[in-house]
């Protein structure tokens, strides 16, 4: 438990599943104040805001398209209304389909970028700005993926976005950290999540990328969600500018193993 993030108010995109529900729960749990953002009404929003509430913190739920701009400024600004201001800035959302390159369409590449990287883009943007306002030493996480370093085939346009999530961080970080600003990603490797769900429902698929995993396992939600309220807390009030790693070793070359190489 981080006892600073108590009645601290923290936005997350694409909250109502997956990895970003994971982190709303867990913040529930560190009795913040949640602004849950989702996308869709049939993702029940309402069910993870109860569950929040009953964990001792307290939550809203926002509809909003990332790739939106006046929805990103809702978001900051329901913050503001409901809970009085906002201190950390979570840009989860985020989308993936498989196509090889040559056959990928303009309009697929469009909505991977918008959503992924000009979604972060917005939040961080409207988060900034909102901190510099009120002299705020807030935290902004961006989700990134293990494939801000692994190139991935057939998944240019989502690599292309998190290789820039990289770079969005790392620049935010250094331009704002004169204000105390702390801009961090996070690169998870394989989780458990509903991006997932058709692939590990297939067991030689799932077990062809637990084979990429050197801890042997496919990542869990929370495991993500324990690093997120980390770097969010004044335990990590010294880093800034870095990606997470949350992959079991994925990206330390795992076929170089036992020896071999
Ligand atoms: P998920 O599909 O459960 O979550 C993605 C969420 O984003 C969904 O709730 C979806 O409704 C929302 N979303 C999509 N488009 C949106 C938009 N335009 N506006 C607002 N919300 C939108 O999958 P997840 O695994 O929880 O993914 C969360 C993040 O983690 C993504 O950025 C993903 O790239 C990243 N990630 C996941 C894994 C993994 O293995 N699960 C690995 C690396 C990175």
């Amino acid at each position: 438990m981080y006892s600073d993030l108590e009645n601290k108010t923290v936005v997350i995109t694409g909250a109502a599943t997956g990895i970003g529900k994971a982190i709303a729960v867990r913040f529930g749990r560190e009795k913040a104040n949640v602004v849950l953002n989702y996308f869709d009404e049939k993702q029940e929003p309402q069910r993870i805001v109860d569950e929040i509430r009953e964990a001792g913190g307290r939550a809203v739920a926002i509809q909003g398209d990332v790739t939106k701009e006046e929805d990103v400024k809702a978001l900051i600004e329901g913050g503001v209304k409901h809970f009085g201001s906002v201190d950390v800035m979570i840009n989860n959302a985020g989308i993936e389909n498989e196509v090889p390159s040559h056959e990928l369409s303009l309009e697929d590449w469009n909505r991977v970028i918008s959503t992924n990287l000009t979604g972060a883009f917005l939040g961080s943007r409207e988060a900034i700005k909102h901190m510099l306002e009120t002299g705020k030493k807030g935290s902004v996480i961006n989700m990134s993926s293990v494939h801000e370093v692994i190139p991935w085939p057939h998944f240019v346009h989502y690599a292309s976005s998190k290789g820039g999530i990289k770079m969005l961080t790392q620049t935010l970080a250094l331009e704002y950290a004169p204000k105390g600003i702390r801009v961090n990603s996070i690169g998870p490797g394989a989780i458990d999540t509903p991006i997932n769900a058709e692939k590990f429902a297939d067991p030689v698929l799932k077990k062809g990328v637990t084979d990429l995993v050197p801890m042997g396992y496919i990542g869990k939600p929370e495991e993500v969600a324990a690093c997120a309220v980390w770097l969010a807390s004044s335990e990590a009030s010294y880093v800034t500018g870095i990606t997470l790693f949350v992959d079991g070793g994925m990206t330390k070359y795992p076929e170089f193993q036992a020896g071999r190489g």
